[in-house]
C-alpha cells in the first residue's frame, strides 16, 4: 500500500532539499512538507507560516509544519486552518535544566557510534520519571490546546536510546499517550528515521483503535519506507486498514480544540 508521507523537511528549516525539488519527488511517492516551527532562519510567526504555505502549495505540495511542542507559540486559528496538517513533536523537555533530545536522535539515526554516550545519565530512574511526565504533558497540551493532528515520533526521547523501549517506557505511560490520541482523533506517527514507536506500542495503539500517520522525517532526498513497512507489518496492521492512516489532510473533527492558551 502506498501511504502518504507527512513528515519531510526542506531547506526552509534543517533539510537540504528545496521546496521545488520536494515538489518533484511527489511523483515518486505521495508526500507533503513539514518544516520546523519555529526555526531561527525560517518560520518564526504566523506570517512566516503563511508565506511557507503559499510557497509550498503554489508548487502543488500538501503543507504541514512540525510544531515544536513546549517551544512554539500557539497558532492563530486561521493559520491552523490554512495548513493541511500539524505534526506536534517533542524535541526537548525542561526540568531543572533543558534536556535536549538531539544526542539521542543522532544515536538512533545511526550517527552516534555503537553505544549511546549519555546512557549512564539517562539510566537514572528518577530522571526517567521526570522526562516521561514532562514529555506526556507537552503532548497533552499539544492535543488538547494546540490542535495538532499527528504526534510526531511519539516515543522518541533519550529513553528510546537506552536499548529496550518496552522497558524504558512503562505500559501505563504508553497507554495514556495512546488514549489521548484515540480520544481526540489524533494520529500516531510511525517514524522511519528514528524507527519509533516500537512494536509493542504499535500493537497497543492498533488494539485501541488508533489512527496512524507515516513520516519518513527525511532531511535529504526521498528515502524508501522499508523500516516503516516492516513496523506496520510487525504490529499486525493489515493492508486493508488503509483507512486508519492519514492521507495528507487533517481529520480532526470540526470543533476539536484549536488555539487556547494554557
Ligand atoms: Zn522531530
Ligand atoms: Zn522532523
Amino acid at each position: 500500500m502506498t501511504l502518504f508521507d507527512h513528515h519531510i523537511h526542506s531547506d526552509r528549516s534543517d533539510g537540504r532539499v528545496s521546496l521545488e525539488d520536494r515538489a518533484k519527488s511527489v511523483a515518486i511517492r505521495p508526500h507533503g512538507v513539514s518544516d520546523h516551527y519555529p526555526w531561527p532562519s525560517g518560520m518564526q510567526d504566523d506570517d512566516g507560516i503563511l508565506r511557507y504555505i503559499d510557497a509550498a502549495s503554489r508548487l502543488g505540495l500538501q503543507v504541514g509544519i512540525e510544531y515544536d511542542l513546549g517551544v512554539a507559540r500557539p497558532l492563530l486559528s486561521s493559520t491552523q486552518k490554512a495548513l493541511d496538517y500539524v505534526i506536534g513533536s517533542v524535541h526537548q523537555v525542561t526540568l531543572d535544566t533543558r534536556i535536549d533530545y538531539s544526542p539521542a536522535g543522532a544515536f538512533l539515526k545511526g550517527r552516534g557510534g555503537t553505544s549511546f554516550s549519555e546512557a549512564r545519565r539517562f539510566g537514572d530512574p528518577e530522571l526517567q520519571r521526570k522526562i516521561l511526565e514532562q514529555h506526556l504533558q507537552l503532548v497533552r497540551i499539544g492535543i488538547l490546546h494546540r490542535g495538532i493532528d499527528i504526534v510526531g515520533h511519539p516515543t522518541f526521547s533519550p529513553l528510546a536510546a537506552l536499548g529496550d523501549p518496552e522497558d524504558a517506557y512503562p505500559v501505563e505511560w504508553q497507554e495514556q499517550l495512546i488514549a489521548l490520541c484515540v480520544e481526540n482523533g489524533v494520529a500516531i506517527e510511525i517514524n522511519e528515521a528514528y524507527g519509533v514507536p516500537h512494536r509493542a506500542f504499535l500493537v497497543r495503539a492498533h488494539m485501541r483503535g488508533a489512527r496512524f500517520a507515516v513520516g519518513s522525517d527525511t532531511h535529504f532526498e526521498l528515502v524508501g519506507l522499508e523500516k516503516t513497512d516492516a513496523m506496520i507489518q510487525a504490529a499486525g496492521i493489515a493492508p486493508d486498514e488503509r483507512g486508519r492512516f492519514l492521507d495528507g489532510k487533517r481529520t480532526r473533527q470540526e470543533g476539536a480544540p484549536t488555539v487556547t492558551s494554557s
